[in-house]
Order: structure tokens, then sequence, then C-alpha cells
């Protein structure tokens, strides 16, 4: 669906809730209206939904289904309660109310297993310790009492045990939407806009619910509870729109990076972690303590998972940890280790050569003329011969070696358990595989068994320099021992 699409259908839906809000009198109208604006969003949902891939289309036909039966309700409602004048509660009207949370938890379920893993999974752990949290405060505050008020059947105690449980799961959702943030691309964007469209519209459906909550069953003005059905329409919308974002590419999803966790995350665990003991002071200053055991599930629940997150981010870090070593070891043009991870074989090398009395020898390789390769063929084609180059002579060097890029157009190369003769015979491989007719000169020194590993670099360099001197594209192996 097109721009002007989307623009046209969200301008038909605020009209609509406009309509509902001016002229929505008397309870036929308003029921009218509340059918418009169930039908607008929920009919843009399967629309657009029609475009996407089929197996991504189930999700928000079930968002759909969830908006079109908490949306009808009103019919039954006004049927039961002003047609027959029942004060019936619960009514079948509950259960199309009730529909929303399985509809909408089944669906951003069936969203989440097509999302980043890598930012699905410390979502999910974060938002089960918030919820874990304010779900003590729940139990002790709402759900408790309202088990034990005299006023409902035990079936009616139950359907309203069932709304804020249900209002439970939408925050769930909510914070995993919100959670789940992420950024992908060079320029860093979202990975994509439809989590944070789901999270709003929950966050707006859930305000409906908390004033509810608070109001209960105290009459109200009309037009207060025109404005209440007005923000679950606003809700409606919101989710609707969401669906509009919902073509995030693989390519997008599979390079998602969390944003690093930082103190806000720390202090939204703190929060919820506090939530036990804190509803366990209240409950003691108030001398009544009776909910033991929900305060002991709740904390041992948010303790099991915050430990889990945290293990979760150590892992995290090590992993970028061991990234940040990798590439400071490693020659960004060629692949290869660079001087410095180099630099602490040697020494390891020399250990073992003396433990085991085997030869260790070391070359040093520098291009000919590569500032004339570079101005005739420009710099780019230098930076691909270079990248040729140590393709070709990785492949003529055994595992144990180690070529590296000692720095611009010189190669070093490290030859465990290799004499001299060996080493330039090595060296003469190279020559032949060198790429684009590019030649190289080469300095061989081995192991004296009793030099440093400076010096041991120092006379491989003196015998490049004499191979530069004496003409290039040669190989000269120092025999003599360190001066
Ligand atoms: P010689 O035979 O004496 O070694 O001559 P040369 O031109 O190879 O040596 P010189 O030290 O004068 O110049 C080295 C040149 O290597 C300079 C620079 O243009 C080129 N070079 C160094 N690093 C890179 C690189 O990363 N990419 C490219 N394309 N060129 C590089
Ligand atoms: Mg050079
Ligand atoms: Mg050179």
């Amino acid at each position: 669906m097109g721009r002007r699409w989307w623009r046209i259908s969200v301008a038909a839906m605020v009209l609509a809730i406009a309509g509902y809000l001016l002229l929505a009198t008397g309870q036929w109208l308003e029921m009218s209206w509340s059918l418009v604006n169930t039908v607008l969003p929920t009919t843009a949902i399967v629309v657009a939904a029609r475009g996407l891939p089929r197996n991504a289309r189930a999700a928000w036909y079930l968002l759909a289904l969830g908006e079109f039966a908490n949306g009808t309700a009103v019919v039954p409602n006004v049927i039961i309660y002003d047609v027959l004048g029942s004060d019936a509660y619960p009514s079948v009207a509950d259960a199309f109310y009730l529909l929303f949370y399985p509809a909408v938890l089944t669906s951003i379920a069936l969203m989440i297993r097509r999302w980043p893993p890598q930012l699905i999974q410390p979502a999910l752990l974060d938002a089960a310790t918030i919820t874990a949290g304010i779900s003590v405060l729940a139990w002790v505050y709402a759900i408790e009492p309202a088990l034990r008020d005299p006023d409902y059947t035990r079936f009616g105690q139950l359907v309203r045990v069932a709304y804020i449980v249900g209002d439970l799961l939408l925050i769930f959702l909510a914070l995993i939407l919100v959670r789940s943030g992420g950024v992908t691309g060079a320029g860093r964007a979202r990975w994509s806009l439809a989590p944070p469209w789901l999270a709003t519209g929950l966050i707006v459906f859930l305000a409906g619910d908390l004033f509810w909550l608070i109001v209960g069953d105290n009459p109200m003005p009309g037009w207060v509870s025109r404005g209440t059905d007005a923000v679950y329409f606003a809700a409606f919308v919101i989710l609707a729109y969401a669906v509009r974002y919902a073509t995030a590419t693989d390519e997008q999803r599979a390079g998602a990076v969390p944003r690093p966790p930082g103190i806000p995350l720390m202090i939204t665990l703190l929060l919820a972690l506090l939530m036990a003991p804190v509803v366990l002071v209240l409950q003691m200053s108030q001398g009544a303590f009776r909910h033991g055991w929900a305060i002991a599930t709740g904390s041992t629940i948010m303790s099991v998972l915050v430990v889990t997150r945290l293990t979760v981010l150590l892992r995290y870090v090590e992993r970028q940890n061991e990234q940040v070593r990798d590439l400071a070891r490693r020659d960004e043009l060629t692949g290869l280790p660079n001087r410095r991870a180099w630099t602490d074989e040697l020494p390891r090398v020399l250990e073992q050569a003396r433990q085991s009395g085997r030869p260790v020898s070391v070359c040093m390789v520098d291009l000919d003329h590569f500032k004339a390769f570079n101005d005739t063929y420009g710099h780019q084609a230098g930076d691909r011969l270079l990248k040729e180059a140590a393709a070709a002579w990785l492949g003529q060097v055994r595992r144990s070696d180690i070529l590296a890029r000692y720095g611009g157009e010189e190669f070093i190369v490290l030859l465990p358990d290799t004499d001299l003769d060996a080493a330039c015979a090595i060296m003469q491989r190279l020559r032949q595989v060198t790429p684009a007719g590019q030649t190289f000169s080469a300095g061989a020194a081995s192991w004296d068994l009793s030099e440093t590993s400076e010096e041991l670099i120092a006379r491989a360099d003196v015998a490049l320099y004499e191979a530069k001197h004496t003409g290039r594209d040669r190989v000269v192996a120092t025999s003599g021992a360190h001066p």
C-alpha cells in the first residue's frame, strides 16, 4: 500500500473517531459509530496484510481479529444491558472484549518469531522481569481483592481477574516491543518501525483499561465514557498503522544489532527487583501481612531472570571483546595478521624452538618499485594487488607458518621448523605466484639460538636491503650470526 493509500485511510479513521466523539448520542448511534471505528482499522490491516509474504500474514490477521472482537463487543453489550435490561455479569460481551488479549498475544508471538533473535532474547528477559515486578503489585492490590469481592459470583470474579491478567500480558508485550529496539545498516536506522507503533498502540489500549480499572463501576458522564472509548479506537488505529512497516527485509533483520545496554536498563531491572520488598514493607507497615507466597514467588522469578539477563549481557560483552581483539590484530586490507600480532607470536615460536632444538626462520618481503606500480595503475589497483599477493602467498605456506603484513608493501613470514635453505625455497615459491608480473625482494635469516627476536628481524632486514641493492627480484639469505 502506498503512501497516498495510508494517508487517506488514516484520515478516514481519525474522522471516524471525531464522528464518534461529536455525533454518537444515544445507544444506537453509539453502537453504529463504534462499528465504523472497528471496521475501518481492521479492514486496513487485512488489506495491507494481503500484500505481505504469505507466511507473514497470519500474525496481522490475528491482530485484526482481536480488534474486531473487542470493537464489536458493543453489539452484545447494547442488546444484553440496554435492550434486555439484564444486569448479569459476566455476559457474552465479555467474551468479545477478552478475545482481544489472546489474539494479540498470538499475533505478536508469530511476529517475534521472524524478528532478530539477538534483539528478542534480551527483550524477552527484560519484559518478563518487569512484568513479574508489576504482577506482584497487581496480585496484592487488584487480583487477590477481586477474588475476594463478595459483590460478584465466583465466575464473575474470575472474569474480572481475566481482564487484569490480560492487561499484564499487554504490559509484557509492550515491554518486549520497546526493549527489542535495535539498529541496522550503515546509516544505523531502526531495523523496523513496526515494533514502536505496535508498542504505542498497546500502551494506548492499556491507558483505556487503566482508566476503567480506576473508575470501576462508578457512574460517569456520557462524554467521559465516549472519551475512553475513543482512546480504544485510537489504539486500534495505531496498531493498524504498524502493518505499514511490517516489511523489514530479511537482510535488515539479520544485520540488526542491539543498542548497547546501559544505566537505564540497570535502573529498570533494579526497580523491578525492588517491587517485592516494597510491597512487603507496605504490608508490614499496615500490620496485615497476607501475601508472603506472592512476594516470595515474584522475587524468586525476578532474581532468576535478572541473573540470566546479566549472563546474556556478559556473553554479549565477551563476544564484542573478542571482535575488538581480533580487529586489533588483523590487517584490514589483506586480512593477514598485522605487525602487532606477528610480533607477539615471535617470542613464543622462538621459545618452542629452544625447547625442541628445531630451526626457525624469518623472511622479510618488500615489493619492488611498488610506488611506480601505484603511479601507473592507481592506488586502488595497488590495493588490489596487495590483497591478491597476500592470498596467493598464503596458499604457499603451511598452516603453522605465519604470514603477516608488516606495513605498507612489506610482509614478513615466520617459518617454524624451517632451516635457511628451506626458507629460501619457500621464498622462491612465493616469487612464482606473485600476481600481475610483480616482483619482490626478500631477506631470510635463521635463528642462531641465542639472539633476541629484534636481532633476528634486524638480520633479515639487512638481507632484504642487500637484495634491493644488488638488483631486486631476488632472495638473499644471511648466513652470518648477528653482529
Ligand atoms: P622499492 O623497490 O625500493 O621497494 O621501491 P618501492 O616503490 O616499492 O618502495 P617505496 O618505499 O619507495 O614505496 C613504497 C610504496 O608502497 C609507497 C606507497 O605508494 C605504496 N604503498 C604502501 N602501502 C600501500 C597500500 O596500502 N596500498 C597501496 N596501493 N600502496 C601502498
Ligand atoms: Mg618498502
Ligand atoms: Mg618496495
